[in-house]
C-alpha cells in the first residue's frame, strides 16, 4: 500500500509540509514557454544557478577590477587562499577529512591527474575495471592511461556488465576479481551510475579492491551532493568529481578531488607537479627544488580559477544550510512520489533503469511501449517545457532535485507525460 495519493492537491500538501521548500527561492530558474512553466528536471546533467553565485562571481569581478593583483591579498575572499574556502563544504559532502579534498580542476583532468599517482602497473598486474555502460570519458582516460604505460585496452580494459535487468550485481564484480587475481592494478567505478542511475555500494566496491590488492577510484560526477558520502572511513585510494551536476556550480565549473589520508605522506615523486603543490611557506622563494605540500594540495598544479570556484563556494554554502541528510531525505520521497505516479499512470508503457531501492535522484525512465516512439515523446515534452535529458537508444533521463524541486513540478511533470503521449498516439 502507498503513502502517495495522484492527485495536485496531495502534491501540494507534501510541499506544505516540506521543511526544504524556501530553497527553490535561492536559485533562478528558467523562464515560460507558450504559458506553461517550466519543469526543470535535468539537475543530473546542470545544475541551476544558486543567485548567491551571481552575487559572489560579481564580487570576484568587482575585487579584480578595484584590486588588480593586490587582491591575491586583500579581496575580500583573498584569492592565494582562495580554495581553501571550499574545504569545508567539500569534506562534509564527501565525508571526507579536510586534508582529503580540494577544488581543482575538470573531472577528466583529475581522473589523469589521479592515474597518474595510482594506476602503477607491472608486467603482471596492470589491468583496469570499468563498468561497461562508463560515461565515454572515463573509458576514453583509462584507455588512454593504458596505452601510455604500453598496454593495449583489447587485453586490459575488462568491463563490468549489468545484467538483463539493467543493474550492476557486485556478485559479477567478485567473478572478474576471481577471475584475474593478481592482474587488476585498478578499479574506476562510480558511486551513482550514470546512465541507469543506480547507486553502488561504495563501500562494498573499496573493501573488495582492497582485499584483492587492486587501487580503486570513484568517479563521484553524480554522487555529490545527491547522496551522503563517507569516503574516509570507505577509503577508496582516490576519488573525483566535476561541480555542475547536483553542485549547481555552472557549466565547466571546477571540479574537486580526494586523495585518501592514508597516501598524504607522499614525497612528489609520484604525481605530477606544479607550482601549487609546492609547500606553500616558501612557493614565491621560486626556488629550483620542489618541497611537497601537506595533504591532498600536493596534487594541486595551476592556481585556482576564481571566477570558476567562486560559485562552488557559494553551493557549498547552501548545501550546509540545507544539510545533505535532510536532502537526502526529500529526494527519496520525491523520486517515491515520481516512482508511483509513473506506476499509476504508465505502468505497462514506461518502465525505469534504475532500481528503486538504490537510486539517488535520477530515474532513467524507458518507454517500453513499443507502438511509441521514445524520441517523440522526449521532443513533445521539450515543447511542453520540461526539461529531460535524452540518451540513446530510449532512455529520458529525468531527476527532480531536493534544493528547487517541488512535488508539484513532479506531479505536473506526470501530466506532461501523459500529454505527450497522447500527442504521438495522434499521429
Ligand atoms: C559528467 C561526467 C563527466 C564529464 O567530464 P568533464 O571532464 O567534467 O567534462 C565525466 N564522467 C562522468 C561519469 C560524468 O558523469
Amino acid at each position: 500500500m502507498s503513502a502517495f495519493e495522484a492527485t495536485r492537491e496531495f502534491a501540494r500538501s507534501l510541499d506544505a509540509a516540506d521543511e526544504l521548500r524556501s530553497f527553490r527561492e535561492q536559485f533562478n530558474l528558467p523562464g515560460e514557454k507558450g504559458g506553461l512553466k517550466n519543469i526543470y528536471l535535468c539537475g543530473n546533467s546542470l545544475g541551476l544557478q544558486p543567485k548567491l553565485a551571481v552575487q559572489y562571481v560579481h564580487e570576484e569581478l568587482d575585487d579584480w577590477g578595484n584590486l588588480g593583483v593586490e587582491g591575491h591579498f586583500s579581496a575580500r575572499r583573498p584569492w592565494m587562499p582562495y580554495h581553501r574556502i571550499a574545504t569545508k563544504g567539500l569534506a562534509y559532502l564527501t565525508g571526507a577529512q579536510e586534508n582529503e579534498v580540494l577544488a581543482m580542476n575538470t573531472l577528466t583532468v583529475n581522473l589523469h591527474v589521479l592515474m597518474t599517482t595510482f594506476y602503477r602497473p607491472d608486467a603482471k598486474r596492470n589491468k583496469i575495471v570499468i563498468e561497461s555502460t562508463a560515461f565515454p570519458s572515463d573509458r576514453f582516460a583509462v584507455m588512454s592511461q593504458l596505452r601510455l604505460h604500453g598496454f593495449e585496452p583489447d587485453d586490459a580494459l575488462i568491463e563490468w556488465q549489468p545484467r538483463d535487468d539493467d543493474q550492476l550485481h557486485i556478485d559479477d564484480l567478485v567473478q572478474i576479481l576471481d577471475d584475474h587475481a593478481g592482474e587488476i592494478a585498478l578499479l574506476l567505478l562510480p558511486g551513482v551510475q550514470y546512465y541507469n542511475g543506480q547507486v553502488l555500494d561504495m563501500a562494498q566496491l573499496c573493501q573488495l579492491a582492497s582485499d584483492n590488492g587492486c587501487a580503486i577510484g570513484l568517479d563521484l560526477a553524480h554522487a555529490i551532493g545527491n547522496v551522503p558520502l563517507a569516503l574516509h572511513d570507505w577509503a577508496p585510494d582516490f576519488a573525483a568529481w566535476c561541480s555542475y551536476k547536483y553542485m549547481n556550480s555552472g557549466p565547466g565549473a571546477i571540479g574537486g578531488a580526494f586523495v585518501h589520508a592514508k597516501h598524504l605522506d607522499a614525497d612528489g615523486t609520484r604525481q605530477l607537479l606544479g607550482w601549487w603543490g609546492h609547500e606553500e611557506s616558501t612557493r614565491f622563494k621560486m626556488a629550483p627544488t620542489f618541497a611537497p605540500a601537506k595533504g591532498v594540495e600536493l596534487w594541486q598544479l595551476s592556481n585556482p580559477p576564481i571566477l570558476s570556484l567562486a560559485p562552488v563556494i557559494a553551493s557549498l554554502e547552501i548545501f550546509a544550510a540545507a544539510g545533505i541528510d535532510n536532502l537526502r531525505e526529500k529526494s527519496l520521497q520525491l523520486t517515491g512520489f515520481l516512482d508511483f505516479l509513473l506506476q499509476e499512470g504508465f505502468a505497462d508503457r514506461i518502465g525505469s533503469l534504475t532500481p528503486a531501492d538504490a537510486r539517488g535522484c535520477q530515474m532513467s525512465l524507458v518507454v517500453r511501449d513499443e507502438t511509441l516512439n521514445a524520441r517523440a515523446i522526449f521532443e513533445s515534452l521539450e515543447e511542453l517545457n520540461v526539461t529531460a535529458d535524452w540518451r540513446e537508444p530510449n532512455v529520458i533521463r529525468i531527476a527532480p532535485v531536493p534544493l528547487y524541486n517541488s512535488f508539484e513540478d513532479v506531479y505536473d511533470f506526470s501530466k506532461r507525460l501523459e500529454l505527450a503521449i497522447e500527442r504521438n498516439e495522434q499521429k
